[in-house]
């Protein structure tokens, strides 16, 4: 699109700043649901580096939801690739213990969703957001553009954005600014949002090298993530990226800075595979390690979301699955003010849901780099001795024991809730344990409304998405009447949906659920509200929570 279309358009709903996965699913999300909007990219959206590779459950199901599960699946990421997670000490050396998991491709869905996780590299990953943001007539991608500055009053929006082509500035307005510009975020430093935490936790060296017959070089066979212990400790990972002839080598580092030239990289690769071989760097990305979170996601019209938002290790994958969720719930709330039906509080609300989410998070991938820097020093590690081997049956035995928690994270992905939500109606009754590892599907109100699979082979989640779902167990359209009505009065969409399934029923416990458009249970019971009006407003955020609970 030209600069003279854009001035064509008086002022934009929503202004989103970077075009990385985040940046994409907000921007197709809200064309999804038919809000204009404009994102701009400082890059011409090439990937230097893939940093991304796992697509968690729950991003999966925004995908279903987008139609984009076929494009994922159909990725080139080999779908019979093992995922096995190796500990080893080269990969010609000892194997000290493994968590095998089969080919993508093999790996059932859990129970507790209709959607498997997916390896799809960021490079392939982003070309398939993109063509879902270029799918929606109302929003434009201009590359090659960037946010060199704005301001916001009470009206507006203003961002002044530099074509990265002819060197032009431009003046654009917009009612909302989102920053999706990445952990060094413009938008959140104009924003005056202060980032809390561990500035530093490791300077680390990323390499991807091209190596077609890597897996020949040695007997470990096929495998996802090799983590390296030496007799100083784990030290490096060699990941299959793209399950074929690239990999990515990590050197893991420490909090004191260190540069490596090419040849000790080089070195330090010919170490981790245990012999000499030949192979091709193709990128060399020194990055470092944080652990921080926004101390607020919002002020006035300007928002912050993905890594702009949070920055965390990448040992979990859990980084950009964060950020679409941030991207996800953000989505429906803009579209709210923008189409009029929001309250005043609504935007608060995002703040309120979404950090909490990014602290634990963060938490819990720190927690993972820990625990795969737990091993310390074993000087004997590699003798050929019999307390050599002693010592590598220990450590690989502890250490597959303690790796355990970071492969297996349904509770991370599924099980987060908003606890605090000024626009979700409690109900009184106890929340299920957040343990990283399992999730324990429930309809308590701020909790993901769970999968089931309805007997016409459609999962609940797919009710889900294009406006409010109200379930109704046991019930008609005419015992949901008034909040049906309150909702007519407030212009806001209901759609009544009855189920019939008993096993549903039991799963969702009250004989009304009412699902927001992200999919999160705003409200449930058993019987109307006496003033559904009240409930209907404390979820659009026009109302603070208090009268509703009384009434709930
Ligand atoms: C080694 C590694 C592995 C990882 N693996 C995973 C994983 O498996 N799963 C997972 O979920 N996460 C993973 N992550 C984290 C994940 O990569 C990030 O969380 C994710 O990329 C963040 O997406 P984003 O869109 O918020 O930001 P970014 O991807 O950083 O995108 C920000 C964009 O904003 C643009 N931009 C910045 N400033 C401006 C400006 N002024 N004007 C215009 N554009 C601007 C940038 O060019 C950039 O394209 C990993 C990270 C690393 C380092």
């Amino acid at each position: 699109m030209t600069s003279a279309e854009v001035s064509d358009q008086d002022i934009w709903p929503v202004v989103i700043v970077g075009g990385g996965p985040v940046g994409l699913a907000l921007a197709g999300d809200l064309g999804w649901r038919g809000i204009r909007a404009l994102l701009i990219e400082q890059s011409d959206g090439s990937i230097y580096q893939p940093r991304m590779d796992l697509v968690g459950v729950r991003t999966m199901e925004f995908c279903r939801r987008w139609g984009l599960v076929g494009a994922v699946e159909a990725s080139p990421y080999p779908r019979d690739y093992p995922q096995d997670n190796i500990y080893l000490t080269s990969l010609t050396g000892h194997e000290l213990g493994r968590e095998r998991f089969p080919g993508i491709g093999a790996a059932p869905p859990p129970n507790q969703s209709p959607q498997r996780r997916e390896r799809c590299p960021q490079n392939m990953f982003d070309p398939i957001l993109r063509a879902f943001v270029a799918a929606q007539d109302n929003v434009t991608l201009r590359y090659r553009a960037r946010l060199l500055s704005f301001t916001q009053d009470s009206e507006q929006t203003t961002a002044v954005v530099e074509n990265g082509d002819s060197g032009a500035h431009e003046e654009i307005p917009a009612h909302f600014i989102v920053g999706c510009d990445g952990a060094r975020s413009l938008v959140r430093e104009t924003l005056g949002i202060a980032m809390r935490g561990n500035a530093v936790l490791t300077y680390t060296t990323n390499v991807i090298f091209r190596c077609p017959h890597l897996v020949a070089l040695h007997d470990k066979g096929r495998g996802y993530r090799h983590i390296f212990i030496g007799p100083e400790g784990t030290w490096a990972t060699i990941v299959a990226i793209n399950g074929r002839d690239e990999w990515r080598f990590s050197i893991i580092g420490s909090a004191e800075q260190r540069d490596y030239s090419k040849d000790e990289i080089a070195d330090l690769i010919r170490r981790a595979v245990g012999r000499d071989f030949e192979f091709e760097i193709l990128s060399v990305l020194p990055w470092v390690r944080r652990e921080l979170v926004a101390e607020r996601y919002r002020n006035g019209r300007g928002f912050i979301a993905g890594d702009a938002a949070h920055v965390m290790s990448p040992t979990g994958g859990f980084g950009m699955n964060t950020g679409i969720g941030d991207a996800v719930d953000l989505s429906w709330k803009l579209t709210a003010m923008i189409e009029g039906w929001g309250g005043a509080h609504l935007l608060d609300s995002y703040s309120a849901e979404r950090q909490p989410v990014g602290l634990r998070n963060v938490t819990e991938a720190s927690g993972n780099l820990k625990r795969m820097l737990s091993v310390g020093k074993n000087p004997d590690l590699l003798d050929d001795t019999p307390l050599g081997a002693k010592t590598r049956e220990r450590v690989g035995r502890e250490f597959s024991e303690t790796m355990r928690r970071e492969w297996h994270t349904l509770g991370i992905h599924l099980g987060y809730r908003y606890e605090a939500s000024p626009i979700c109606v409690p109900d009184g009754s106890p929340a299920p344990p957040d343990d990283p590892r399992d999730y324990v599907p429930t309809a308590r109100p701020g909790h993901r409304a769970p999968h089931a699979w309805l007997t016409d082979g459609r999962s609940t989640l797919d009710l889900f998405g294009r406006g409010f779902a109200l379930l109704g167990f046991g019930a008609t359209a005419d015992d949901a009447a008034p909040l049906l009505d309150a909702a007519r009065q407030r212009n806001l969409q209901i759609r009544f949906v009855p189920i019939a399934e008993p096993d549903i029923a039991a799963l969702y416990a009250r004989k009304f659920v009412l699902v927001r458009p992200d999919g999160h249970v705003a409200w449930r019971d058993d019987a109307m509200p006496s003033d559904a009006l009240a409930v209907i407003d404390v979820m659009r955020g026009a109302a603070l929570q208090e009268p509703a609970r009384k009434v709930g």
